[in-house]
């Protein structure tokens, strides 16, 4: 047939199949009227409580910096127990979880040659230190690891390794995926070479003169070498020193060091479901934080999200058909003790997880909602969306979100995912420096956010049918 008659006859067939999928949702929507009714008073009670901003405000200002295994960290294990429990939520208990132990120790960074002046830097985390004395060598400069990898041993041996790779700023926060394996695995591609040590442009938006951290990750068998980040400012300085064409050296002195690894814990809370007490729709969020700041909008933010949302639950008097519960993992920064500790289920009690969500990207408001569920559910995640849209949150179909690092066990084990997308714009200005603080939270997009949370976990525990199973990740 000609080619536009065929183009017509697939389009109606396509537009038939859309109808019969519309009307197939007509006929049988997850969701009952009375749920969605109940899901447009959560949503302004939520919005217009500061429920979510005052247990942030209590986590910044009563605990503070959390490192996993720190003071710090069995502090806010203990205010989640009794936070929880104030929220009213039900079950409130710990899991324990064994996580490393890494002392920051004090840094020193100085150039001393061609300009001899002190840089802003921070060792990144479960860094090595360098020797009592420190250390002092000329540095080599790469744009990329992708640069540094082609390099020779004769380039780099006895060097200082300067990987200036800068972070893309993007609302999504895509510019951190692409950035973020210079910090994870430069260390041990410039070890491998024969460096010294490590320092690279922090993974940052922000022009403050402030490093940002983050762990390191030392492949294993090839030497550890300190691994420093410097501020964009300190980096840009250094470029414009190797713009001179002329030796840079560098001292370093990093004092960090690893301890033995101890005990912190998951903290568990619920609403127990009415109807299917056994099905759980997940709230996820982590505990710990890095040490610069105060952990305001990673993750207390999403501490705050996840905890005030079940608990407005809740307060409205709604009766889930489904337990609704919060985990707020243990040690995130550090290698996911908390989410794997989690994800180690019974596969009964894995299938017995509807869906998993978890917020870990600030306190920024929600602009859309993605999901990975099995296909023939999708349906029904739109049926959520559609409660979400006065609150201007966006339906992103593509159904491939990723979830989150700390329920990233669950997903790879068949759990299906939702993902409240924050706006990350500037995000990465703050996070893992000393001004992730309480101040850099809007409470007005806080509390949207909670009240996206609210709604979807609550709806998510009333869908008829669930949201399937994944397929093994291949
Ligand atoms: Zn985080």
């Amino acid at each position: 047939m000609p080619l536009s008659t065929k183009t017509e006859v697939m389009s109606t067939l396509l537009l038939a199949a859309g109808l019969t999928v519309a009307a197939h949702a007509a006929e049988t929507p997850a969701l009952t009227k009375s749920d969605l009714a109940a899901a447009t008073t959560l949503r302004s009670t939520t919005e217009s409580s500061g429920e979510a901003y005052a247990v942030l405000e209590s986590l910044t200002t009563e605990v503070g910096a959390r490192l996993a295994g720190s003071a710090g960290d069995r502090a806010a294990v203990a205010w989640a127990e009794r936070e929880l429990k104030r929220l009213g939520l039900a079950n409130v208990r710990t899991q324990e979880v064994m996580v490393p132990q890494w002392v920051r120790g004090e840094i020193e960074a100085r150039v001393t040659a061609p300009f001899p002046q002190a840089l802003a830097a921070a060792a990144l985390g479960g860094s090595v230190g360098t020797a009592e004395t420190g250390i002092e060598a000329e540095v080599v400069q790469f744009t990329s690891l992708e640069d540094l990898k082609k390099a020779t041993r004769e380039q780099v041996a006895g060097r200082i390794v300067f990987v200036n790779k800068r972070l893309e700023r993007a609302k999504d926060g895509r510019g951190y995926g692409v950035a973020v394996p210079v910090r994870l695995e430069g260390a041990s591609v410039a070890s491998n070479l024969g460096a010294q040590a490590i320092v690279i442009r922090s993974m940052s938006t922000s022009q403050w003169r402030l490093p940002h951290t983050g762990t390191v990750s030392y492949a294993v068998g090839v030497p550890r070498i300190p691994a420093v980040a410097v501020s964009n400012p300190d980096a840009d300085q250094l470029e414009r020193m190797f713009a001179r064409n002329r030796p840079v050296r560098l001292q370093l002195r990093v004092t960090a060091r690893e301890l033995p690894m101890t005990k912190s814990a998951n903290v568990i809370g619920e609403i127990v479901g009415g109807e299917k007490p056994q099905e759980v729709v997940v709230l996820g969020a982590h505990l710990d934080s890095w040490d610069l700041g105060t952990g305001a909008i990673d993750d207390g933010a999403g501490v705050a999200i996840v905890s005030a949302a079940v608990a407005q639950i809740q307060k409205s008097g709604l009766k889930p058909k489904r337990t609704i519960r919060v985990v707020l993992f243990a040690n995130e920064e550090f290698g996911l003790s908390g989410g794997s500790a989690y994800g180690k289920q019974t596969p009964e009690e894995l299938a017995n997880h509807v869906v998993a969500m978890e917020a870990d990207f600030g306190g920024a408001r929600v602009y859309s909602l993605g999901s990975q569920v099995a296909p023939e559910h999708l349906p029904a995640v739109r049926e959520i969306a559609r409660a979400l849209a006065p609150l201007g949150v966006e339906f992103d179909d593509r159904n491939k979100s990723g979830g989150g690092a700390d329920i990233s066990p669950l997903r790879r084990q068949g759990v299906p995912v939702f993902a409240l997308n924050q706006d990350g714009t500037l995000y990465f200005d703050y996070h893992h420096t000393a001004n992730d603080t309480l101040d850099k939270v809007d409470p007005k997009a806080l509390a949207q956010s909670t009240a996206a949370y609210a709604v979807t976990a609550w709806l998510a525990a009333q869908a008829e049918g669930g949201f399937g199973r994944l397929a093994p990740p291949q």
